[in-house]
């Protein structure tokens, strides 16, 4: 059998393993024994039980992979590097995805210090008394709306570099600036916002609260590509990469999700059909059938404002109500079970 190995066990890395696992000899190398549904990490902060219901080993869906808890370091033409030990393959897959401040996305942890970690975060939220979500993008509105649901009585602020929602339509913006300043989230807009260490500033003044979490986007994960491969990678440090999602100058690798240089809005709807589009390429690749290309396009999303409210987005179209919120839900069942989950 062929040999794949997945850099990654996020929503690529994982469907990938799990379509390829009864064709291939697949190795999964991932910094977590976990895959975690990340859209939901958010209700985890107010309520760190929910953990449980968000994550599933990867040991508990993958049968006929192998899977290796570790940090690939580096890669060369044919083999991926971890510590000293050099594994070679026939295919490999850059699902390593994108870093996040935590505690939103944690690379190293196990589950036990993760849940350690998020509990820890609890008790100081239930201390704190003024709260600061810094960047008013997707995270920080989601964040913002989730803390307001849970403490409605502690002071929330959002200070953000242009206004709420920028990457969204005008209806969603106006949608999520009702519903927080309804419940006196206070929102900045317009402030270039720095920090040093635990300290964030502004024109030089800091900024007073007793929690801070920075929501300013995401950070590609592909520090382990050296100066030699440099050219597979854009300014952003993703993977360049064809429209059959190979990776620039080669056939036999292959990149899709956040770390990969597809140009569209990144989430976890696109990284699961990059997983499809490449597991069905390798295996053409295999039969020496034609490969399938992949578009990139707008896809339907859901913006949660707390547990029972959201907005439901497609283009220029918005609507807001319970409706978005269950859609959410469902959709968080639908991929744990379908990873063989709860
Ligand atoms: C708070 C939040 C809310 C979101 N909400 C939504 C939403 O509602 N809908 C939506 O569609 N999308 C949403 N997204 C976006 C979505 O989560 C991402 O697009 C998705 O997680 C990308 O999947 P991925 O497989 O590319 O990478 P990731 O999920 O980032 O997984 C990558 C994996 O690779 C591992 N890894 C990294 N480097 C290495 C290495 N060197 N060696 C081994 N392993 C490594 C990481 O630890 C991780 O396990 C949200 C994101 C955030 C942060």
């Amino acid at each position: 059998m062929k040999k794949v190995i997945i850099i990654g066990g996020g929503f690529t890395g994982s469907n990938v393993a799990k379509r390829l696992e009864k064709k291939f000899e697949v190795t999964l190398i991932d910094t977590k024994s976990y895959f975690e549904f990340t859209p939901s990490i958010l209700k985890t902060i107010t309520d760190p039980k929910l953990f449980e219901k968000i994550k599933v080993f990867h040991n508990d869906f993958l049968k006929n992979s192998k899977v290796i808890v570790g940090k690939v370091k580096k890669i060369s033409k044919n083999s991926v590097f971890l510590g000293k030990k050099q594994i070679f393959f026939d295919y490999l897959v850059l699902a390593s995805g994108s870093n996040y401040s935590s505690p939103i996305k944690t690379k190293n942890m196990s589950s036990v210090s993760k849940l350690k970690n998020l509990e820890k975060i609890h008790e100081k939220l239930g201390k704190a008394k003024k709260i600061v979500v810094v960047g008013g993008g997707l995270v920080g509105v989601e964040l913002a709306s989730e803390l307001v649901n849970f403490y409605p009585e502690k002071k929330i602020e959002i200070f953000t570099s242009s206004k709420l929602l920028p990457r969204n339509n005008k209806k969603s913006r106006e949608i999520a600036k009702n519903f927080l300043e309804k419940r006196n989230v206070k929102l900045n807009f317009n402030w270039n916002v720095n920090y040093k260490g635990r300290d964030y500033f502004f024109n030089h003044k800091k900024i007073k609260g007793d929690y801070f979490f920075l929501c300013t986007g995401i950070k590609s994960n592909s520090e382990f590509i050296k100066k030699e491969m440099k050219e597979i990678l854009n300014k952003k440090g993703q993977f360049l990469v064809n429209k059959f999602l190979q990776v620039k100058g080669f056939n036999n690798i292959f990149s899709g999700g956040d770390v990969s240089a597809t140009i569209e809005e990144k989430t976890a709807q696109s990284a699961v059909i990059h997983a499809k589009i490449i597991s069905k390429n390798i295996v053409n690749l295999e039969k020496s059938k034609n490969l399938i290309p992949y578009f990139s396009k707008s896809r339907p999303m859901v913006i949660s404002l707390g547990r029972k409210k959201g907005i439901f987005e497609y283009k220029s179209f918005s609507f807001f109500g319970t409706i978005p919120a269950i859609f959410k839900k469902l959709i968080e069942k639908k991929e744990i079970f379908g990873l063989g989950g709860f």
